[in-house]
């Protein structure tokens, strides 16, 4: 299938070009970016000229940051185009719910994908724990902002969430190995005096659960999930490549990113050829949540 990539940015070149390039399902046939382009593509840098002169493209992948990303996916389901989206689905759940009505109204699939969902070990995680009692689980989630988003002003802007962008990863996999939901009872948003997004984040749910969030993280990066259960300890690491059970390795380790963006592309296929919805808004939920419930507190200007 023909696919059109839209905002040709850092994770759209790290990622969606290599993982379409190397799928049997699709074929890059244009681009819609401001500024980006990928050599040997057709290049729109206007979404209504590309729905317009690219009829054949019936499917198309927003890259772009959540706030701008709303008018470009309605644009595309307005046009009869299937959707695809970067996580998170989108700057408020309002705007999903949006989306996900003009989709079913339409009669195009819309998938908000997930890409820490996809790593190694989540399913595995999910299988252990499915049959287990969960007596506690903590999110341990620090990085460097200015390693993995350098100059990306967007994501301390209104609506770009701040340690949320790397955290909603987190909660999307918590969100699919707990045997049951978990709702936020409280939270500490720390913002950079300067800023409009927090950098540090501590949250509290229901049955135990905790998460701790840093986006100004010296050292090797934290991406770990520890959940205590009756039957023993489990622990995903490396954004969910690797498990430990009781701190023995289980399974071979994986590739932290290297399998996830290609398995996502592989699902949007099997979701276009059967139809239908994909749009699972319980991460954004909690980062709603957060924001709704959170106490605020100053913390140090951030500049890159
Ligand atoms: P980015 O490089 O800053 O932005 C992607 C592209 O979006 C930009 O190159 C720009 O293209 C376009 N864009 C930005 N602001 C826009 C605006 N106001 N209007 C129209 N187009 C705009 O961001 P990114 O790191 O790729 O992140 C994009 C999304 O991917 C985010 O939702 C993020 O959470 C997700 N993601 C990022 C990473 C990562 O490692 N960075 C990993 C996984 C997921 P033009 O200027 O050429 O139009």
């Amino acid at each position: 299938m023909k696919i059109a990539l839209v905002g040709v940015g850092k994770i759209a070149l790290d990622q969606h070009v290599p993982s379409i390039a190397d799928s049997p399902d699709w074929d890059l046939a244009a681009t819609v970016s401001r500024h980006g382009t990928v050599e040997g593509v057709e290049a729109f840098t206007d979404m209504d000229a590309m729905l317009e002169a690219r009829p054949d493209i019936r499917v198309v992948s927003l890259c772009l940051p959540p706030v701008p990303r709303f008018d470009y996916a309605r644009k595309a389901i307005a046009a009869g185009r299937h959707v695809m989206l970067e996580k998170p689905p989108g700057a408020t759940l309002a705007e999903c719910h949006a989306l996900e009505a003009m989709a079913r109204a339409a009669g195009v699939s819309l998938f908000a994908t997930w890409h820490s969902r996809e790593a190694d070990m989540v399913d595995p995680a999910r299988g252990w724990l499915a049959d287990k009692r969960v007596t506690r689980a903590h999110i341990n989630w620090q990085e460097d902002v200015r390693k993995w988003h350098p100059g990306q002003d967007w994501c301390f802007e209104p609506g770009g969430m701040g340690v949320f962008d790397p955290g909603i990863n987190a909660l999307s996999i918590l969100t699919k190995i707990l045997p049951a939901p978990v709702h936020l009872r409280a939270a500490t948003l720390h913002f950079p005096e300067n800023r409009q997004t927090p950098i540090t984040v501590d949250l509290t749910f229901s049955d135990g659960v905790t998460g701790h969030f840093n986006w100004d993280h010296d050292g090797p990066e934290h991406w770990d999930i520890e959940v205590e259960t009756e039957a023993g300890t489990l622990a995903l690491h490396d954004g969910g490549a690797r498990m430990t059970l009781d701190g023995q390795a289980h399974g071979a380790p994986g590739d932290a990113l290297r399998g996830e963006y290609p398995r996502l592309y592989k699902a949007m296929a099997a979701l276009v050829e059967r139809g239908g919805i994909d749009m699972d808004l319980a991460p954004l939920t909690h980062v709603a949540d957060a924001f709704m419930l959170g106490e605020r507190r100053s913390a140090a200007a951030f500049d890159w």
